[in-house]
């Protein structure tokens, strides 16, 4: 076979649907393929309008078949040329051709994704039948889809977006077309709506098809684990979380309670339970009828004690808004499980929001795995190369650079304290600013990002605060970062989807920028991940420009404090080399701490599908009558009070809650479950081993329970006088809500993990 055969045939069986080959193969065997694409490119641009059209028309008629593959590609990038009068450069090309194939297109920063992702999603969809691109945030997903949008429509797809206020109806309308940009999130929670609807003209989904995923390791790495919810009726919040906060305020580290930087972690102490005993005169604070103060006094220790404002969260509005750790912006609908939210907003003594009982949830990873079809693309990739093919059997492609890379990254300056490293930010800002070169500096939270504002205040540099606090100022904000003159800070929200040009907007002095050396990015933190640092230093040096970044680091910095680096190294002179090689072991055991995760939730997940096809069925009508078979004399009794056809539609419908019902107790019992797993341990018992028999348990027992339910329900129900059905319960459902739950479960797991993390990270740097 020939290379060009063989990833043609790779290309066209994803597309199909089948698995893609596991075959590892370089960027050279494309070349013939890209050669084809760009002589049928050649020759439809000689093309006038009307034969193009009869093209076109050809090219939708037809099944989809081997052949159409370089004539997708070439119409499209035809089309691209024809309408924003932008030619995809080849590696443009190479980066779809590798997302058609069901891969990961890595892509520097400012190489042009957007673009380069229209041909791959013109052959997903004439392949497949529709594909979801799904992108960071609301403004990018109608960004994207206004910019390509004419030239989906000029070969004849349909094109929408979708962002959060929309209603269900333009939704409905979005999603029925070929081509849809959406956040994640809205695609999950309309997922979670569509499996509550009781009635099908109520769902707003089509099936699955494909989906293309812009900055992949942002949605699939960062948040994949992060659950998205649907949540209804009133739980009014414990009154007793504001006396709580009071009592919390009172407690003292170490004497009454203790904490676990690493983990996250927080715990009485025998002082500080005593004093919660006498404050809310509740008795021995242990007792099992205790669980709720117990729960309360501890959900408010963690508020007070671990989570920081203007760090974690900010307040806005008089609302709680949790700032996104990867993004640095706020997270839009975010929040904690309901006791540690209620606890939040009581240490800020805000109203406390009503709780709801969860109906629904998914995480980002299991929605992933309802599309037969992955994809996508990003600036950052190589380094989760492993996460991506171990997860999601997606692999990675490092596609170079359209132009070579020239920018600078300078090795990184380290100081003893957090005070010597302002010191010297501040004195680099003032000199580098002098010159005019434009500054882009990233920092780790708002309050840094103000810290540091107010020191460049004092030393009278004029500059830019972009944070969770404004963010609605970002597009105009970075269109000017790269202008003369321009100091920028930012959180890490100027990492993604956003392009900076070089001389502002227009570009009026690009050339006076490019001779000043580009862009400057300052880091002021190691992030966690070094991808998130890779972000931040690929906002400079675009398509071939100058550019440079450098990150400044102290010892004191939260990285170093939380995986104890600064302990290991303090009678040692620091070294540089040994901070990334930190952040690669953190990478590993995140990724560990993952997957042990993701054990927890796979069962939960397989028995979701299972609830979710039987409602289904039942939705469509196409389950039989549980009372008809069940119930026979019931069945008969009802069918000539109320007739047939009405009895069916209640049946229908009450089942329907019945299993929403079910399930939304279901998920309640199994997150008391994991809060309470890890006692078993103590036990001798493997958690996993009993979670996972404790669950299979209380799903049969759900299963079974169902017709009973129903049958349970009819038979206690009653004609009235005037002919009306009694005794049934409400049939429909009071108002839902959707949020993603910030939370971190198995504390204990994290926390054996992060001590791991130390001793690894110690021996590592003291070379033992
Ligand atoms: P990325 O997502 O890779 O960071 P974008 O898709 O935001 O990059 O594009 C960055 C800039 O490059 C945009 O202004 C876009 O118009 C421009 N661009 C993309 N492709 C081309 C091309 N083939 N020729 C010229 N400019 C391009
Ligand atoms: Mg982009």
């Amino acid at each position: 076979m020939t290379a060009f055969n063989e990833v043609s045939a790779r290309i066209v069986k994803f597309l199909l649907g089948l698995r893609p080959g596991s075959v590892r193969e370089s960027g050279r065997s494309y070349d013939f393929l890209l050669q084809q694409i760009n002589r049928r490119r050649a020759q439809l641009h000689e093309i006038d309008g009307t034969q193009l059209q009869a093209i076109i028309h050809e090219l939708r008629c037809q099944a989809w078949n081997d052949s159409l593959l370089v004539e997708v590609f070439a119409l499209a990038a035809d089309q691209t040329e024809r309408i924003l009068g932008l030619r995809l450069f080849d590696v443009q090309l190479l980066g779809a051709l590798v997302m058609s194939e069901g891969k990961v297109a890595e892509m520097q920063t400012g190489e042009g994704k957007t673009l380069a992702a229209v041909p791959a999603i013109c052959a997903l969809t004439l392949a497949s039948g529709g594909v979801h691109v799904l992108t960071a945030n609301d403004y990018l997903a109608q960004r994207d889809a206004t910019w390509m949008g004419d030239i989906y429509r000029s070969l004849h797809f349909s094109v929408g977006y979708v962002t959060q206020q929309m209603t269900a109806e333009e939704r409905r309308k979005a999603y029925a077309c070929d081509v849809v940009y959406a956040t994640p999130n809205e695609v999950g929670f309309d997922f979670l709506r569509d499996q509550l609807c009781l009635d099908p003209s109520e769902l707003v989904h089509q099936p699955f098809h494909s989906v293309l995923f812009d900055e992949i390791d942002s949605i699939l790495i960062d948040e994949a684990r992060i659950p998205l919810v649907i949540a209804g009726g009133d739980m009014t919040p414990p009154e007793m979380a504001h006396r709580c906060a009071t009592i919390a305020r009172r407690l003292r580290l170490n004497t009454d309670y203790g904490i676990d930087e690493y983990a996250r972690n927080v715990h009485l102490l025998d002082a500080g339970a005593a004093k919660v005993e006498t404050a809310l005169r509740c008795g021995n604070l242990y007792d099992l009828r205790n669980v709720q103060p117990l729960t309360a006094i501890l959900d408010a220790l963690h508020a007070e004690a671990l989570l920081r404002r203007d760090v974690d969260y900010i307040v806005k509005n008089n609302a709680i808004e949790l700032v996104d750790e990867f993004k640095g912006r706020i997270a839009e609908n975010r929040r904690w499980a309901a006791g540690l939210q209620t606890a939040v907003e009581a240490k800020e003594n805000l109203p406390l929001k009503k709780q709801g009982q969860i109906l629904g949830a998914i995480t980002l990873e299991n929605l992933t795995a309802l599309y037969p079809r992955i994809c996508g693309m990003t600036g950052t990739a190589a380094t989760q190369a492993e996460e991506f093919f171990k997860i999601y059997g997606l692999e990675v492609v490092a596609i170079p650079t359209n132009r070579p890379m020239i920018r600078v990254d300078e090795k990184d300056l380290l100081f003893r304290t957090k005070a010597d490293k302002e010191q010297a930010l501040v004195e680099e800002i003032t000199c580098v600013h002098a010159t005019g070169r434009p500054i882009l500096v990233g920092t780790a939270s708002v309050a840094e990002s103000e810290r540091l504002s107010a020191r460049l205040r004092q030393a009278g540099i004029p500059h830019h605060v972009l944070n969770a606090r404004n963010d609605e100022a970002e597009a105009q904000i970075i269109a000017q970062a790269g202008a003369l003159g321009a100091v920028t800070i930012s959180t890490n929200m100027a990492g993604r989807g956003t392009d900076i040009p070089l001389g502002g907007t227009p570009p009026r002095q690009r050339q006076t920028i490019l001779d000043l050396g580009g862009l400057y990015v300052i880091g002021t933190n190691r992030h966690e991940s070094r991808r998130i640092d890779h972000q931040l230093r690929g906002r400079s040096g675009r398509q071939g420009d100058p550019g440079s970044s450098r990150f400044f680091i102290s010892l004191e910095d939260d990285l170093m404090e939380r995986f104890g680096i600064r302990e290991a190294l303090r009678d040692r002179t620091p070294e540089v080399e040994a901070i990334e090689h930190v952040q690669r072991i953190i990478e590993g055991q995140n990724l560990e701490i993952r997957q042990t995760l993701r054990k927890y939730e796979q069962i939960i997940e397989a028995q979701r599908r299972i609830i979710h096809a039987k409602r289904r069925d039942v939705l469509t009508a196409a389950d039989r009558s549980v009372l008809a078979s069940h119930a026979p004399e019931l069945f008969q009794r009802l069918c000539l009070d109320l007739g047939g056809i009405r009895l069916a539609e209640l049946e229908r419908r009450l089942t329907l809650m019945k299993i929403d019902e079910a399930w939304s107790n279901y998920l309640a019992d199994v997150a008391e479950l994991r809060c309470g797993i890890h006692w078993v341990s103590l036990g001798g018992k493997n958690p996993l081993d009993e979670y996972l028999h404790q669950t299979a348990m209380s799903f049969e027992r759900l299963l079974n329970g169902l017709d009973e339910q129903i049958i349970d329900a009819f038979s206690h129900l009653q004609l009235d006088p005037h002919g009306e059905w009694a005794g049934l319960p409400g049939l429909d459902r009071g108002a839902t809500w959707t949020y993603v739950i910030n939370d971190q479960p198995f504390g204990d797991l994290g926390e054996r993990m992060a001590k791991a993390i130390v001793q690894l990270v110690s021996q590592t740097i003291t070379g033992q």
